[in-house]
């Protein structure tokens, strides 16, 4: 595996030119990513109608995140145990030894796991399921491709999210690229770590970005999310300078990131570039069953009660900033 985009990790394959029958060399779409979802008919994820490519991967660990299995570059097996019918059939199958049982439930031996699948494919009640599968661009085209009609009806086009989806390297650049030659709208969700070589690739190519500001603080970002906010926020001042669209994105989470201190200087930053508009997105408790089957602690945040919430929507106001919650 190849690609450069250095502050993330990357799973592209490498661009690779190739030589045709008639010995003319040409670029070929060479790249392939890992892919754990890809979501049709979205209605939150930018303008109009749009599918959502979630791509595996993530250079932060944030103490809220709700989709953990995003995190890991690789496939991983997910046990949702309530949905098990206690058959073996995953334990016969296991190559590894990694299925235990205690007589009464089928678990699997963290240590000897290899994240393999064989068990998640002969499992008849999809209590073990696999996150992640490697997809050319063809392939993620093809899906994307289902619903071009919607696009062109609703002002929409294709998201791309993760994870963090500039830590996918050049098979992001070429998604954006075969997206933009067939005419649809892109969007990049990202968290902004990323090269700033590499981003200002994804900046030539996408036509919105849905950007998130966690924390301010270069400290309290990593503690936060495990890296500081240099590179992200270089990226952002970037982006905010282009010209290209961008909504600011902030997860909120009580007592972590909503202090008057951090929210004003949210503001003071965005109203550099007379930016006085971002959305919020207040915490909520989802993804712990999720935890649950990766066999990983709970995350330790908690959600808003609604005075408190009001609260802290209430400094964003102060501040000179329209909220509007997503
Ligand atoms: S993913 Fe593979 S190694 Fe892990 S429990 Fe299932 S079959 Fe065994
Ligand atoms: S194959 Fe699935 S349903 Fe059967 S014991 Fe294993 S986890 Fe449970």
């Amino acid at each position: 595996m190849s690609g450069n985009c250095g502050a993330s990790g990357c799973m592209g394959t490498g661009v690779t030119g190739a030589v045709n029958t008639n010995g003319d060399k040409e670029l070929k779409r060479m790249q392939s990513g890992m892919v754990y979802n890809i979501q049709r008919m979205s209605i939150q994820d930018g303008p109009g109608m749009r599918t959502t490519v979630f791509l595996k991967g993530c250079p932060l660990h944030c103490l809220w995140c709700s989709n953990p299995e995003s995190q890991s570059f690789l496939p991983q097996l997910l046990l949702f145990e309530n949905l098990c019918g206690n058959c073996g059939k995953c334990a016969e199958a296991c190559p590894h030894g990694a299925v235990t049982t205690d007589g009464e439930h089928w678990n699997r031996d963290l240590a000897l796991c290899r994240n393999c699948g064989a068990c998640a494919e002969v499992c008849p009640a999809k209590a073990r399921v696999m996150s992640g599968k490697a997809m050319t661009v063809e392939e993620v085209m093809k899906v994307v491709s289902k619903d071009e009609l919607f696009y062109a009806n609703s002002g929409g086009g294709v998201t791309f999210g993760g994870g963090e989806p500039t830590g996918a390297g050049d098979f992001l650049i070429e998604l954006l690229e075969a997206c933009r030659t067939e005419g649809y709208h892109t969007c990049v969700d990202t968290c902004g770590h990323c090269a700033p070589g590499q981003f200002r690739k994804v900046l030539g190519l996408a036509e919105l970005f849905l950007f998130d500001c966690k924390h301010m603080d270069p400290e309290q970002h990593r503690r936060l999310t495990g890296q500081d906010n240099s590179v992200i926020l270089a990226n952002l001042r970037e982006v905010l300078r282009s010209g290209v669209p961008v909504r600011i994105r902030v997860p909120l989470m009580p007592g972590l990131n909503d202090s008057e201190e951090n929210i004003a200087a949210v503001a003071a930053m965005l109203h550099e570039f007379g930016k006085h508009d971002v959305d919020v997105l207040p915490c909520h408790a989802f993804g712990r069953n999720k935890y649950m089957a990766l066999g990983r602690e709970l995350p330790a945040a908690r959600a808003y009660e609604p005075e408190d919430l009001k609260e802290a929507l209430d400094r964003f106001a102060r501040h000179d900033l329209k909220v509007a919650i997503v």
